[in-house]
Formats: structure tokens, C-alpha cells, sequence
């Protein structure tokens, strides 16, 4: 939700000339990394996936390399393995959490394998605290896809402070926007890496140190970012409040659940429709106008264009999420009547299909 201080913010910086990469970004940065990853370095990017693929290449991988990944996410994550040349190697979920199963991480553990990617999906955190085991046991990294998760915990710990980098969207429908942009969090190491890659491999104007990128964050887009970030938590609280509704008031449908320790921040509240997902999407769509989502209704190893990874490991968890989600509003532009809405469709749907 963009409002009059967005609007107000990106005037001023428009007016004061400096609209590049600057003093704003840095703020941007500060102010973020204090917020969300207890005060860990964090680089700003002109998006999510830009975020990823610098992490990556940061740390070093490469062609040779495999990095296991969920198969049921948003393609970007396998994305920006293979566009490092390294191989996403998919595993299956956690059918609770809908988060990568640690068992299914363990069992594709190779010779070749360098790191493990999670997703925190939907905002709900990943199983860390079993990844950093496996990790340490078997000497491979783990990062963080944390597109979809600003301020989740587990057990009080932020996500972004668990993996050796970890990157945040700052895309519209995410939970915080800067319009476009991304932000990636890491030890000083990695972070200063990624400051080269995004800016053509150069700290001092023209000494250009390695190969990079021009994947830079604007001021103008950092404004909006900045203030975004004065709002989020409270956003956080009324999609909390939505999720707590629905699951009071909810029938018949497979409600989400929460890991132990785990704090939710419901970037979407995910149920389960056993019959005819698709059928009862149309129905809350065109007899209730009830605009709920299927994220995500191909897994990642059989999209077109990323199947060639594909392993033939069988994924029943994966292949039932894509078969029954059903993503409800549950973002903090919802009225209490919209959410009272959503209810009587869905328990109307739900009972009339038992
Ligand atoms: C949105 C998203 C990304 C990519 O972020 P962009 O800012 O859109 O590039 C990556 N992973 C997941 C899980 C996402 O939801």
C-alpha cells in the first residue's frame, strides 16, 4: 500500500537532484538491517532476484556446484541457482509448513552439493534450526529466500540471521515494497561482495576490482522503502489479526498450521481444499467476488523452463500443495466486512461440496 508519505518522500528526493544510488539507499540500509536482522550488514538491490543470484555468486558458486532447493516455491529461487551455473536440485516440503522437509535435504546431499537454499514460505520460517544441523554435519552452506517473510521468527530469532546470507523482496505484493527492489543481508565477507557485484565490481569510482553487475537500488526507490519500513510492523499485526479471524472462523477447509516457535507473518494465508481446487477458486471468484490465488500450481521441476534439473525424485508433499492451495486475502488493505466475506464464501463452498 503506497500512501501520501510514500508520495511526499519520493518528491523530495526527485527534488533534491540525487536521485542514484546514495544517501538514501545507505539510510535505507541501516534503517532495514536494525528493523529486521539485528543490525546484520544489508545491501540493497534493484530486486529480489538480483538479491538471490549476487548472494550466490558471492558465495561462491558456480558451475559444478548443486544447491538443493524446494521444488514448491516461486520460480526465482531455482532461478538464481541456475543462472550461477550451479544445478538446483529440487526436494520435496513439509506438507504442515509447506517449508523444505530437512529428510528430503539430507537424502540429496551429494559430493557436489555446496548449500541448501529454504524458502520461508508464505511467512512461515523454514525448519532452521534442523538445516543448520544437516549443514554442519554434511559442511555445506545454507542461505535464505526470504522474499515472502519480513519480521518472521523462530523461537524469537528473525529470519535473515540464520543462513550465511539471506535475501527480502521489496516487490509490491510482498509484505514491504520499495516499488521494485531487494535486500539482502550477510556477514561483512559476503556483504561487501555483493556491494561489488551490484555496482560493476567497484567500491572506489573506476578501480573496478572484479566482474559485476549494475543491479543498484535508486534513491527515489529507497524513499519509498524508508517508509515503508515505519508501517510494516503494524501491517504484520492486522495480517495477524486477519489469520487469527479466519482460523476461528473457518469450516471445512484445511486451515495453516504453525511449527512450534515458529511466528508467522502471513505474506499469505494458505488453505487446503481437498476436491476440486480449481472449481472452488472460480466459484469464491465469480460468486462471491472473493479474488483468492494458487500459489504455486506447478512445481518447480515440471515448469518448461526448469525441468531439465529435474531429478525423478518423487515429491508427494509438493504434488498435493499444488493440487489443493488456496490463498485467502488476508493483506492489511482488507476491511473487517471483506474478511467476514471471505468467511461466509468459504464456509458456504466448503458445506455445500461435504
Ligand atoms: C518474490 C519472490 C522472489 C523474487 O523477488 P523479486 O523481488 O520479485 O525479484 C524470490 N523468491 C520468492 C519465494 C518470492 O516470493
Amino acid at each position: 500500500m503506497i500512501g501520501e508519505e510514500e508520495r511526499t518522500a519520493v518528491d523530495r528526493v526527485l527534488r533534491s537532484g540525487m536521485i542514484a544510488q546514495g544517501p538514501e539507499v545507505a539510510s535505507f540500509e541501516e534503517e532495514f538491517s536494525s528493523h529486521f536482522v539485528r543490525s546484520r550488514p544489508a545491501v540493497a538491490v534493484n530486486s529480489g532476484t538480483s538479491g538471490l543470484h549476487l548472494g550466490l555468486l558471492a558465495a561462491g558458486i558456480g558451475p559444478g556446484d548443486e544447491v538443493i532447493v524446494p521444488s514448491f516455491t516461486f520460480a526465482a529461487t531455482a532461478n538464481s541457482v541456475a543462472l550461477t551455473g550451479a544445478q538446483p536440485v529440487f526436494v520435496d516440503i513439509d506438507p504442515v509448513s509447506y517449508t523444505i522437509d530437512p529428510s528430503a535435504v539430507e537424502a540429496a546431499v551429494t559430493g557436489r552439493t555446496k548449500a541448501v537454499l529454504p524458502v520461508h514460505l508464505y511467512g512461515h520460517p523454514a525448519k532452521m534450526n534442523e538445516l543448520n544441523e544437516l549443514a554442519a554435519k554434511y559442511s555445506i552452506a545454507v542461505y535464505e529466500d526470504a522474499a515472502q517473510a519480513h519480521g518472521a521468527c523462530l523461537n524469537g530469532k528473525p529470519v535473515g540471521t540464520f543462513g550465511e546470507f539471506a535475501m527480502f523482496s521489496l516487490y509490491p505484493t510482498k509484505n514491504m515494497t520499495s516499488v521494485e527492489g531487494g535486500m539482502v543481508a550477510a556477514s561483512e565477507t559476503l556483504a561487501r561482495q555483493v556491494r561489488l557485484l551490484r555496482n560493476q565490481g567497484m567500491e572506489q569510482q573506476y578501480h573496478n576490482e572484479i566482474v559485476g553487475f549494475n543491479t543498484r537500488m535508486s534513491d527515489v526507490h529507497a524513499a519509498v522503502g524508508r517508509v515503508q519500513l515505519t508501517k510494516v510492523d503494524s501491517w504484520t499485526q492486522s495480517r495477524r489479526d486477519n489469520a487469527r479471524f479466519f482460523d476461528e472462523n473457518l469450516h471445512g477447509v484445511g486451515i495453516p498450521m504453525v511449527d512450534q516457535g515458529a511466528q508467522h507473518v502471513y505474506h499469505q494465508y494458505t488453505i487446503r481444499v481437498p476436491e476440486d481446487r480449481d472449481g472452488f477458486v472460480s466459484a469464491l471468484r465469480d460468486k462471491y467476488s472473493v479474488g483468492a490465488g494458487v500459489y504455486y500450481p506447478i512445481p518447480n521441476h515440471r515448469l518448461p523452463s526448469l525441468a531439465r534439473y529435474a531429478t525423478g525424485t518423487e515429491m508427494p508433499a509438493t504434488e498435493q500443495a499444488v493440487r489443493e492451495v488456496v490463498s485467502l486475502p488476508v493483506h492489511p488493505g482488507i476491511s473487517i466486512r471483506d474478511r467476514e466475506r471471505v468467511v461466509e464464501a468459504v464456509n458456504e463452498l466448503a458445506g455445500a461440496g461435504a
